[in-house]
């Protein structure tokens, strides 16, 4: 099996462009067998999966795919990485291609030149962020892959390229040691080719962690898990599944409504209710996202001063002021550099109440509005007000707006709008803070569309049961 893996790398990455370094063959297969004869009985033993360019590792360049991180090497390693490697006996075949600071929808914002989607003839987008991640479990590179997902990352890439991608609740998955984009909004997700592979890479990578500030504590884990487990107990496996309206969207595609409506009655057929909900608040979620989002990145990249570390441009050194600008404009590519000048216009003092303030308030209503569609409780929050609508187990909706667009096309877009509007169907979870999963849906025509799953926070085992019923 890892044998296959790397022979599809040697023949299909120097194509596709998924991985931008990869471990050599006898280095992985020596891995591999030692694993097998000592750690057998973990969870991933020998399963080979590769990681983000924006997890840290102590023996080899963290670039973010950027020239701004040239010749990076941390000096600690990302937790979930130590978790993988000491706990899951999981081995790594390489580091993979991604957006720039792991911001676009595309990864074609990236000094190592586009991911191509393999499930096309013609190059087509792999999806962004995670882009790398996506196509090397897809061309079956590795048998799962990290990515991180902070407005879709990992779902919209995963749905273009035909595998699974989970993001799990904020809080679940230790970010230390990933470079972050918008820390309020950052999680680190798994992506397969199938529900039970992924649901094993998150069992070894949900953790706390003293080192993440944001990591749940083991107390209210527990908890959660006892409510998983009662939940389980009492369920007989047919679920109430919530329609939310505010995801019919224009910019959705044919292919995509009709996948969407063949899964639901697929559904009904199983023996789940479907029940179709409103939740006003989804409609500001894409504007409220692009503030936040931009905001807390501008804030985050101020530290690449071209003094520390990273790149610094070649010039003066001493003409006072410039080697800041010059490293940061030669050193940061057109997508960043967009949403520095956007960030630090939200948090200036003349925008900062009319934006960033509002956007919160607006981001704290969205929260609610899925508390207001879940049966369950949200554990972390003071129980609320329920109006008139039935309330449900799980929403489901399609993840992106159309099937992967062909590279040509995203590579002439005029304007970033094009681009941020491909968010639309993920960034509420992501402001909200809840489980969302991406699950491959084949048509009758032979397209592949991803559907997803989204659930209460905090219920991420029972959205992964559920999710694996519909591929
Ligand atoms: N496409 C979104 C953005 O560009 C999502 C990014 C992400 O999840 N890392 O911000």
């Amino acid at each position: 099996d890892a044998k296959i893996c790397l022979s599809n790398i040697s023949t299909l990455n120097r194509r596709l462009n998924a991985l931008i370094s990869v471990r050599t063959p006898e280095s992985v297969l020596a891995r591999v067998s030692q694993v097998a004869s000592t750690e057998a009985g973990a969870s991933l033993a020998g399963k080979l999966f590769a990681f983000k360019d924006n997890f840290c590792t102590i023996d080899q360049p963290t670039s973010c795919a950027s020239q701004m991180l040239q010749g990076y090497v941390s000096p600690f390693e990302a937790t979930v990485l130590t978790r993988l490697y000491n706990v899951g006996h999981a081995v790594d075949v390489g580091r993979a291609n991604m957006d720039e600071f792991a911001m676009g929808t595309d990864t074609i914002f990236t000094r190592y030149g586009p991911t191509l989607n393999p499930l096309y003839p013609a190059p087509h987008s792999a999806g962004g962020s995670s882009g790398g991640s996506a196509c090397a479990v897809s061309a079956g590179m590795c048998h799962f892959a990290l990515g991180s997902d902070t407005g879709g990352s990992v779902r919209l890439p995963a749905a273009y390229c035909g595998v699974v991608g989970f993001k799990p609740s904020y809080g679940l998955v230790s970010r230390h040691g990933v470079i972050a984009l918008a820390q309020s909004l950052d999680t680190v997700g798994v992506l397969g080719r199938d529900v039970p592979t992924v649901r094993e890479a998150f069992g070894v990578i949900s953790a706390y962690d003293p080192l993440d500030p944001t990591s749940l504590s083991i107390k209210m884990r527990r908890k959660l898990q006892l409510n998983t487990n009662r939940r389980r107990q009492e369920s007989d496996g047919r679920y109430k599944i919530g329609i939310p309206l505010e995801f019919i969207v224009d910019s959705c595609s044919s292919d995509i409504t009709n996948a969407w409506a063949v899964v639901l009655k697929k559904l009904l057929a199983q023996g789940h209710e479907l029940y179709a909900v409103s939740m006003p608040e989804v409609k500001n979620a894409l504007p409220t996202y692009y503030i936040l989002n931009p905001s807390e990145a501008a804030s985050n990249l101020s530290r690449y001063d071209g003094v520390r570390y990273g790149y610094r441009a070649n010039i003066d050194r001493d003409a006072d002021g410039v080697l800041y600008g010059v490293t940061r404009s030669q050193g940061f590519g057109s997508e960043v550099r967009r949403r520095i000048l956007l960030g630090n216009y939200n948090l200036s003092s003349g925008a900062f109440k009319n934006h960033y303030i509002q956007a919160q308030k607006v981001r704290r209503k969205l929260k609610l509005g899925f508390d207001r569609v879940f049966s369950v409780e949200h554990p972390l929050e003071k129980q609320i007000e329920r109006d008139n609508q039935p309330t449900v187990d799980f929403l489901v909706t399609p993840c992106s707006t159309d099937t992967a667009p062909l590279l040509d096309d995203v590579l002439s877009q005029k304007s970033p709008l094009d681009s941020y509007i491909n968010d639309v169907l993920t960034v509420p979870a992501s402001l909200a803070g809840i489980p969302a999963i991406t699950v491959p849906w084949k048509t009758d025509d032979g397209k592949v569309v991803g559907i997803q799953v989204m659930g209460q926070y905090g219920d991420d085992d029972r959205m992964l049961d559920f999710s694996e019923t519909i591929m």
